[in-house]
């Protein structure tokens, strides 16, 4: 029987892991083989400088970071499996975790597999998928290549509307590419980017393809009011168009929002199971900063060790 499962492998985990290896929970750790299509480590995996996270003032790589944090996690006490969890059953204590290798029981469960990025998959996208495109301009858009160029941003919601904004700090002008002649944002979010002089809203408007060499240099898209095609030079792109929590293997057992994201107690990492707790962008639609999953990592395992000393309530 084990004190405390951890199912993921970004920041959110690997903070649980360590937080909970001192306080001697003895966790083990599930890494996910290539689950959810990203390797172990998370959504940093996917990047290459990370330069906000804290500490390290020229940057690191986000590959490199992640295995520094696995390493931690392990020096810390925690045992580590490269194994994906299929399925869960939270109906009773000790929940049970299943691999297509193994099932454990556990007295508590941190949730923190993360999200991730919807892609478009447009003609060009794979070739040129972090050069150029990306899913995080607040992640990426301060790269020199970016600088002083004509970027596009593809999606009309609060991301759209906040990575553009973001954007046009450094790019000479900024794009926007709606679906429809509408954007989904909070009307005052639409103010801002209709106020910004930097920005240009493309009205009806489908990406079609990504054009370059070595890096994105041309996108081809379609007014589908107008019906025309036409190549925009632009230099980079940008998908808000939302996220996918990775949360299908609870098959409904804990509760969610109304978009597939695991509903916590604001202020906790507690969901709807007493013992089973959330934390990183699984539970966060807002911020998804490695940094702000990181620390609710660490809450989730102070959650998890006052349940275990007794708080049975948590
Ligand atoms: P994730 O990093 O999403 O990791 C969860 C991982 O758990 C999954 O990827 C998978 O490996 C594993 N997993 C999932 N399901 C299972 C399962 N069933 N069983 C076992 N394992 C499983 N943030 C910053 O602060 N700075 C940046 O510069 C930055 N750059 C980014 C660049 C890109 C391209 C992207 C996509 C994101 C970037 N972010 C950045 C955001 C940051 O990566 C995320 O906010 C952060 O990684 C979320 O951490 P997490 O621990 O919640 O989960
Ligand atoms: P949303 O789901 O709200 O918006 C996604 C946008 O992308 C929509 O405009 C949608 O178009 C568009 N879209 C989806 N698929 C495609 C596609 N294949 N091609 C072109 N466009 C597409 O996601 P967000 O990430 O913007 O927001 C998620 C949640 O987080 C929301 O609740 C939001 O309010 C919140 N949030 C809040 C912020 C804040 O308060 N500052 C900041 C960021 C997010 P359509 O409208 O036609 O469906």
């Amino acid at each position: 029987m084990e004190n405390l499962v951890i199912i993921g492998s970004g920041p959110a985990a690997h903070t649980a892991a360590i937080y909970a290896g001192r306080a001697k929970l003895n966790p083990l750790l599930y890494e996910g083989l290539v689950a959810g299509g990203i390797a172990a480590g998370g959504q940093l995996t996917t990047t290459t400088e990370v330069e906000n996270y804290p500490g390290f003032p020229e940057g690191i790589l986000g590959p490199e970071l992640m295995i520094r944090m696995r390493q931690q996690s392990i020096n810390c006490g925690t045992r580590i499996k490269t194994l994906t969890v299929e399925k869960v059953d939270l109906n009773q204590s000790p929940f049970k975790v299943f691999t297509n290798q193994e099932t454990v029981e556990t007295r508590s469960l941190i949730i923190a597999t993360g999200a991730t990025a919807k892609r478009m998959q447009v003609p060009g996208e794979d070739r040129l998928w972090q050069k150029g495109i990306s899913a995080c301009a607040v992640c990426d858009g301060a790269l020199p290549i970016f600088r002083n160029k004509v970027l596009a941003v593809v999606g009309g919601g609060d991301s759209a509307v906040e990575e553009a904004t973001f954007l046009t700090k450094y790019a000479s002008k900024v794009l926007v590419l709606v679906r429809r002649d509408v954007l989904r944002a909070e009307p005052i979010m639409q103010e801002r980017l209709k106020a910004n002089p930097k920005i240009e809203i493309f009205w009806n408007t489908i990406l079609l393809e990504a054009h370059g060499q070595n890096s994105l240099e041309a996108i081809k898209v379609k007014d589908t009011k107008a019906n025309i095609e036409q190549i925009l030079e632009v230099y980079g792109l940008f998908y808000a168009i939302g996220h996918l929590p990775n949360t299908a293997f609870l098959a409904g057992q804990l509760e969610l929002d109304e978009v597939d994201y695991i509903k916590t107690i604001p202020g906790t990492t507690r969901t709807s199971k007493s013992g089973v707790f959330a934390c990183g962008d699984v539970q966060d639609r807002i911020f998804r900063q490695a940094v702000t999953a990181a620390g609710s990592g660490c809450m989730a395992a102070l959650d998890a060790e006052k349940f275990l000393s007794g708080f049975s309530h948590l």
